[in-house]
């Protein structure tokens, strides 16, 4: 059972302590108190854990300064809605805001190669206005032969570059906890010119030991992978490990599943899960169109499969778009065939402009709808 209080109670005031007392001595019952950040305003969430069916939320309702009860279906406790959907979504990271209304870019390199094509890639977003990007340094790859990723060699001219750029936050996979000291140093060292979303790749989704320890810290908000070969809800499951262990900062992203059902595309695009991951959780929730789709073949409208599916995930509500650009593709050292073009970087941005727009109004016509069922 999660009781929410009135945003306007502080940990001072007596209806606070009241309320906590109660709660505390409730027998069997524990209390742990949940700091919420919210894109309009921080809340405080108390969990009460242990047999709470018995409970009555009419008497938990009553006491001096509850907003709200909600009884929590079992799975995933913390990022899960239940059903609720005034619960808070989102946070803000280095001055920008996620949350499941906003949308944001996160075009760049699969993998860092040169400082000359990251700094080509930082430059042509910041002139476009863009403030995130992707930077893989850490690549987990499926031949031990293949490049690993500069790893955290690559992080002193990666960060300092985007501080040039005025990046303020770069989608880094990590594939073992030690990369986050890495980064976390390299930041450092480089004077916090720019921040990092730690990246939870699909091959790691239900790597339990490396979701605790990245739960743990929470200097860095998650983007979470779903995993190309479970179910949704092992999936958000999975990211529920963040949570539990204190990171409930976290983006959901969908990035397909493995199926030969998806040929010729690399996995079967999955986004119509946009709106699922919206109902079922609070998390903002990210597509994936470049390990999606994984190619540059365009349909004969002329539109490349890639774009057609990133306006599918951003018509529906998408909040955010992870995807491979590189200045040279044919350079690149991982997946150079499904990186666009920097000559197509506006085309890409505003074609998402377009599916943005879309959904926006959808939305106003739900509205509409709904008054007229009204009337
Ligand atoms: C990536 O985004 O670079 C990546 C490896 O993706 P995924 O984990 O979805 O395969
Ligand atoms: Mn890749």
């Amino acid at each position: 059972m999660i009781v929410i209080l009135d945003s306007s109670i502080t940990e001072q005031s007596e209806e606070y302590q009241r309320t906590l007392d109660h709660l505390s001595q409730l027998p069997g019952i524990t209390a742990r108190i949940h700091k919420v950040q919210g894109d309009q305003q921080d809340l405080t969430e108390i969990y009460l854990i242990g047999d709470t069916k018995t409970l009555s939320a009419d008497d938990i309702q009553a006491l001096p300064g509850v907003e709200r009860v909600i009884r929590v279906s079992e799975e995933y406790r913390i990022l899960g809605r239940h059903r609720d959907q005034q619960r808070v979504s989102g946070f803000e990271y280095n001055g920008v805001l996620f949350s499941q209304d906003t949308l944001h870019v996160f075009a760049g390199l699969c993998a860092v190669d040169t400082p000359e094509h990251v700094e080509i890639m930082l430059k042509a977003l910041h002139e476009r206005g863009q403030v995130c990007t992707r930077m893989g340094a850490y690549k987990p790859r499926t031949n031990p032969y293949s490049f690993q990723g500069h790893g955290k060699n690559c992080l002193p001219y990666v960060f300092d570059l985007a501080g040039k750029y005025g990046i303020k936050v770069i989608a880094m996979e990590v594939t073992h906890e030690s990369h986050v000291d890495e980064i976390h140093e390299s930041l450092k060292q480089a004077g916090q010119p720019t921040g990092v979303m730690v990246q939870i790749g699909t091959r790691n989704t239900q790597n339990f030991e490396l979701l605790k320890a990245v739960g743990r810290q929470q200097e860095y908000p998650v983007l979470f992978k779903r995993g190309f070969g479970i179910t949704l809800n092992e999936s958000l499951n999975a990211a529920e490990y963040l949570a539990s262990e204190g990171n409930s900062r976290v983006v959901f992203c969908l990035r397909g599943v493995k199926t030969n059902m998806g040929d010729p595309h690399r996995n079967l695009v999955d986004f119509s899960h946009v709106p699922v991951v919206k109902r079922l959780t609070r998390m903002p929730v990210c597509v994936d169109p470049s390990h999606s789709v994984g190619s540059r073949e365009r349909a004969p409208d002329s539109i490349p499969d890639l774009m057609h599916a990133t306006a599918q995930g951003v018509a529906t509500g998408a909040n955010m778009v992870l995807v491979d650009f590189h200045p040279a593709p044919a350079k690149a050292l991982v997946d150079g065939p499904q990186a666009l073009l920097m000559s197509e970087l506006d085309w890409f941005l505003e074609d998402i402009a377009l599916a943005r727009e879309c959904y926006e109004k959808r939305l106003a016509l739900v509205e509409r709808q709904r008054s007229r069922q009204k009337l």
